[in-house]
């Protein structure tokens, strides 16, 4: 296989990769992102990165923890995105590897947008969104030609700044056969009255679906009426897609044939 990476711009002496590193299992990297991972120069790194993913960064590379969850401290975007800058004026390969597909709820697209400002060169090398790997490895195809025609991935968490209106849940509801929601375990109780609101079945099947594709991968089934309750009586944490549609019905019978979680070392 030839690659045409990695190789210093003209314009700047470095050049940043924005890498999805997938949802967890070390298998569901892209071959490109594997390769960047073992050349690179500097690694700055999301708090969803999976340890196993982590492992493959070459011994040569500076790593950087910029993550985040909930609550913990973490690099503000703009110093992450100076920092990212700085490192391109010294390094050649610079990987901001981000958990998923960077531009899927991940600010690759703002990061990106900052960085060619800057007159930094920046490629992206797009990775397994959780959306559709942690449905997968719970049994739960997001389309399927008998149950559902149309996905949408959509957030359950907004930023107080932002400049967008809220969601629209009740279209939602209404929109598409298969809804994944990101970020929403904190909110669902908000979402789920809104999805009621809008005339939505409360026995629509809906799934949990936590650290997905990961040995400590958790599910958690049951309807629109029910999920609640038993998410307290699971005290089922984030983070989690959670998948709502007729699709859920197949996890029964699909799960059986689930891919193999390796086991962490
Ligand atoms: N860019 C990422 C999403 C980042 S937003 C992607 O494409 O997957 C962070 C949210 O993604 C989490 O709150 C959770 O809803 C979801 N998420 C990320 N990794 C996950 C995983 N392994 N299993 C389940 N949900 C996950």
């Amino acid at each position: 296989m030839t690659t045409d990476f990695p190789q210093p711009p003209a314009t700047c002496f470095g050049k940043v990769y924005l890498v999805g590193a997938g949802p967890g299992d070390p298998g569901l990297l892209t071959l490109k992102g594997k390769t960047l991972l073992e050349c690179a120069d500097v690694v700055i790194y999301d708090a969803l990165v999976s340890p196993e993913i982590l492992a493959m960064i070459g011994d040569q590379a500076e790593k950087i923890h910029a993550g985040k969850r909930r609550g913990q401290h973490s690099l503000l975007q703009a110093e992450t995105t100076q920092l990212l800058i700085d490192k391109a004026q010294t390094h050649a390969v610079v990987v901001r590897l981000k958990g998923g597909d960077p531009f899927v709820f991940g600010r690759g697209g703002e990061e990106m947008e900052d960085l060619i400002q800057a007159g930094v060169s920046v490629e992206i090398i797009p990775g397994i969104t959780a959306g559709i790997a942690a449905p997968a490895y719970a049994g739960i195809p997001v389309t399927h030609r008998n149950y559902s025609s149309s996905v949408t991935f959509v957030t359950g968490h907004e930023p107080i700044d932002k400049y967008r209106p809220r969601v629209n849940w009740r279209a939602m509801a209404e929109a598409s056969e298969t809804l994944v929601i990101y970020m929403g375990v904190h909110n669902l109780s908000h979402i789920l009255s809104e999805l009621d609101a809008a005339g939505k079945d409360p026995d629509t099947p809906i799934a949990l679906v936590r650290w997905g594709t990961r040995p400590d991968q958790e599910e958690l089934v049951g309807t629109l009426a029910t999920i609640l309750s038993q998410m307290e009586a699971a005290q089922f944490e984030a983070p989690a897609v959670a998948v709502i549609g007729n699709v859920v019905n197949l996890h029964p019978l699909l799960a059986e044939s689930r891919p193999k979680v390796i086991p962490r070392q």
